[in-house]
């Protein structure tokens, strides 16, 4: 652990939203003076915090708010460091002014992980971040490890990295934002599971993207391991201070992969059959790649391929990604709202079981929806949605049909009916959600809400 040393400096947290609020609280515990900074008035900051349940953090935690421009004007001369929120792009106009007096500007992530000195997994990749972390965290908390999953899914490693015994593993979701400021973080094992554009709104291009989350296997500590999937040629090639582990195609040399109906992995020189893939509690084609994912991350810290076994075949998956919401007749709802590049849905309907109609559309990232068309064989009908609504219906022209509908419930309503009594109307929308919604988890409630209007029920 780098010693932080912050009692009585001063820190200027940029952008106060779940990660900053736990960053500013972890370095108040600690002594330090901390200056909170956003963008928003401070009635939009108060509102947000209340809506996010941060209002009793946030109170204690800045001895001063700066909003709206206010921060713009800061004394660099008064600050020890800049925290930066991963929300906030590192060339924004008020950071150029810090950086030019030479303050280190980093993230939470870096921040908090020099107040914790155990053992810590650390998850990227485009997509399936969140399940693999959690699930991870489950296979570790299975073997009776202390195993939190932090960061990106919802609950920053600042809230605990100064209270967790050292023992513990934390497992952190890691997105590229968070990464590209990581210098002292050296997390044991390192997880890059796949790569796709995406962020194209805020990164010049894919190479950009890639190098943020590249940072990651770079940082692996000198005895950890780097943790990627053979069909990631572009993380293949990344210079890894740890040693360099894989998953999915045997002939590739993975040491998580799957053969006669089982899943095996390599360990200690030998093969190891770990479970039947039946036996695996999700089952969705990327689940499978994440369960290998899963298997390699955690084989290195349990040490034996008999623990994988109870926290590979129990993991209940998260809500939002191909959640089965409800059924009514032979129509299944499934809600896939965290679905919010093409990559991700690609992945889902790439040999999906059986007819579906599919709801797409919301607010762009830049994404050529024109791959879409690859992953159509199961799709009987597209109802669209929002402002990528028509670019979407011009991408799929003439591979499948397509409708549109002014709202998430009335593309439900319509859907149904095109679902004709056995199809899975699945949510899956290859955009954000910002256009219609608050986030993706308020897009997949409506969803859920307006199936069951439509009378669809858990059993
Ligand atoms: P992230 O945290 O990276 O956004 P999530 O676990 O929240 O990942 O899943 C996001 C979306 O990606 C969901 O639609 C999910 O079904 C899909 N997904 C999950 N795992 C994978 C994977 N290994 N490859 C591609 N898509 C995936």
């Amino acid at each position: 652990m780098i010693s932080p040393h912050v009692a009585n400096r001063t820190f200027l947290i940029v952008g106060l939203g779940r990660s900053g609020c736990a960053a500013a609280a972890l370095l108040r515990r600690h002594g330090a003076q901390v200056i909170g900074a956003d963008d928003a008035d401070l009635a939009t900051l108060a509102a947000r915090w209340e809506a996010a349940g941060l209002a009793g953090q946030a109170a204690g935690a800045f001895a001063e708010l700066l909003t709206e421009q206010a921060w713009h004007r800061v004394e660099p001369a008064l600050l020890h460091a800049v925290v930066l929120s991963p929300g906030v792009p590192p060339d924004h106009p008020g950071l150029a002014r810090l950086r030019q007096a030479g303050l280190p500007v980093h993230g939470e992530l870096e921040w908090s992980s020099r107040f914790f000195r155990g053992r810590t997994v650390a998850v990227t990749g485009t997509n399936g971040k969140s399940t693999v972390t959690a699930w991870i965290a489950h296979v570790l908390a299975s073997t009776g490890c202390v195993s939190p999953a932090l960061g990106n899914l919802g609950n920053p490693l600042a809230n605990l990295a100064d209270q967790l015994a050292e023992d513990a593993v934390p497992v952190i979701e890691c997105s590229s934002f968070q990464l590209e400021t990581i210098e002292t973080f050296r997390p044991t094992v390192g997880v890059v599971l796949n790569l796709a554009p995406d962020h194209l709104d805020r990164y010049p291009n894919v190479a950009a993207y890639y190098a943020a989350k590249a940072r990651l296997a770079r940082q692996v500590a000198a005895d950890g391991w780097f943790i990627t999937w053979t069909e990631c040629p572009a993380a293949l090639a990344w210079p890894t201070s740890g040693s360099r582990r894989l998953f999915g195609d045997p002939d590739t040399g993975a040491v998580a992969w799957y053969a006669d109906g089982w899943l095996r992995v390599q360990h200690a020189g030998r093969s190891h059959a770990v479970l039947p893939i039946a036996d695996l509690s999700l089952q969705s084609p990327p689940n499978l790649m994440n369960a290998l994912a899963t298997a390699a991350a955690a084989l290195p810290l349990v040490d034996d391929p008999a623990a994988l076994v109870r926290g590979l075949s129990t993991f209940g998956g998260l809500a939002h990604r191909h959640e089965l919401v409800g059924r009514v007749g032979g129509i299944r709802f499934v809600n896939d709202s965290k679905a919010t590049n093409v990559h991700a849905v690609c992945a889902g309907l790439r040999g999906y079981p059986g007819p579906v109609v599919l709801i797409a559309g919301g607010s762009g990232k830049g994404e050529d929806y024109t791959p879409l068309r690859d992953v159509m064989g199961s799709v009987r009908h597209v109802v669209t949605i929002g402002r990528e609504g028509p670019a979407i219906a011009a991408a799929l022209a003439g591979a499948v049909p397509v409708s549109s509908a002014a709202d998430l419930p009335a593309a439900v309503a319509q859907a149904a009916a095109l679902a004709a009594g056995d199809a899975t109307v699945l949510l899956s929308p290859a955009c954000a959600s910002f256009d219609m919604f608050r986030d993706y988890r308020q897009r997949g409630e409506v969803f859920a809400a307006a199936a069951r209007a439509l009378g669809a029920g858990k059993d």
